[in-house]
């Protein structure tokens, strides 16, 4: 881990601010010096977003030059502290209210100690890479199982969605907005196909497109019974760098997101905390970060990993007391899965 001190002039932390304006309200960016248009409410959050990372994009560093910037101010964005540790990870913290917005790299112990703050995916940053096709040589190299892949694709979108998404976007939108990004062209259009809809049990919820569309995060394009067709408004998604193909594999994995075996019918809150889990490879997560990609308190949290037990979809979980951790253990896991009927 490195520390600070030699890295002053490479200070990577972007902060814009919400000014109200007779004209709507317009994003102030600190290092820019500018505002921006005027953007309406609710999609403060996802043109803050996009606006930061813009900068993290353009002031690249390569990983090893990168350094804790919480650290190096003293580590006073966060209460408790158990020093700086971890990988250095682009953090968006909101602030004051959702008034300012801040991005900055912050190693992995300030980042999940800091209030309000999730971690965005560098792959959602680092786009127009041209990707290098060994990506199965690496795979197989590291003996990384099938899927592998898939689940990293929609952890990291989870992830982005929880900064993205309005704190509290219900499960079921969260997981149609998880589709969306997974599906959407590089212009953002999507057709979410009404068999998918089926599968997903989300058929008929109109209520969830609305209240996306009230997060500024997409506009419906039209709202007859049938296939929905949306255009997502978060630039930040279109810029991704994986392709469709290995996008739309991901947004398959997240249907039935082995290792574990929950009914379609089963709610949403609850599917969505079981891919969650699914998602991470190593059966650990803090509390908190689970929490976040959720979209719920760390109490109700605890209360869906218990009714995860009950519906038998996991064996069991339990928290560490001195870290925080939870750890849960999937039922022994199927030989195959079936197909579902995705389109
Ligand atoms: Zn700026
Ligand atoms: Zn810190
Ligand atoms: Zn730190």
């Amino acid at each position: 881990m490195r520390l600070a001190g030699t890295q002053t002039a490479m200070r990577r932390v972007w902060t814009v601010e919400l000014h109200p304006r007779a004209g709507g309200p317009r994003l102030f960016c600190i290092q820019c010096q500018a505002h921006t248009p005027p953007v309406d409410g609710p999609s403060a959050r996802s043109a803050a977003l996009t606006h930061l990372a813009s900068h993290a994009r353009t002031e690249a560093l390569p990983a090893h030059l990168r350094t804790c910037q919480c650290h190096a101010l003293g580590c006073s964005w966060h209460s408790r502290s158990r020093g700086c540790g971890g990988p250095v990870l682009l953090a968006l913290t909101r602030q004051t209210g959702g008034r300012s917005w801040r991005l900055a790299d912050t190693c992995a112990a300030c980042a999940a100690a800091t209030g309000g703050t999730a971690v965005v995916p560098e792959t959602l940053l680092g786009a127009r890479r041209p990707k290098p096709s060994g990506d199965i040589l690496r795979r197989a190299r590291h003996g990384l199982p099938p899927g592998s892949d898939e689940r990293a694709r929609v952890r990291e979108m989870l992830t982005y969605l929880s900064a993205a998404l309005p704190q509290f976007t219900s499960p079921a939108a969260r997981l149609l907005a998880l589709q969306c990004a997974l599906r959407a062209d590089t212009l953002g259009h999507v057709t979410v196909a009404d068999g998918l809809l089926r599968t997903m049990r989300l058929r008929g919820r109109r209520e969830l497109w609305l209240e996306l569309a009230q997060a500024g995060w997409l506009e419906t394009a039209r709202s007859r019974p049938g296939p929905v067709t949306v255009r997502l408004l978060d630039a930040t998604v279109l810029d991704q760098a994986p392709g469709r193909g290995a996008r739309r594999r991901a947004a398959h994995w997240a249907l039935h997101p082995t290792p574990l075996a929950l009914s379609a019918a089963a709610p949403a809150a609850l599917r969505l905390t079981a891919l969650v889990l699914a998602s991470h490879p190593f059966n650990t997560e803090d509390l908190d970060a689970v929490s976040r990609l959720c979209g719920h308190s760390p109490q109700q949290t605890v209360e869906l990993l218990d009714r995860l037990v009950s519906a038998r979809a996991l064996v069991s979980w339990h928290q560490r007391q001195d870290t925080g951790e939870v750890l849960w253990q999937f039922p022994q896991q199927p030989s195959h899965c079936s197909a579902d009927q995705d389109r």
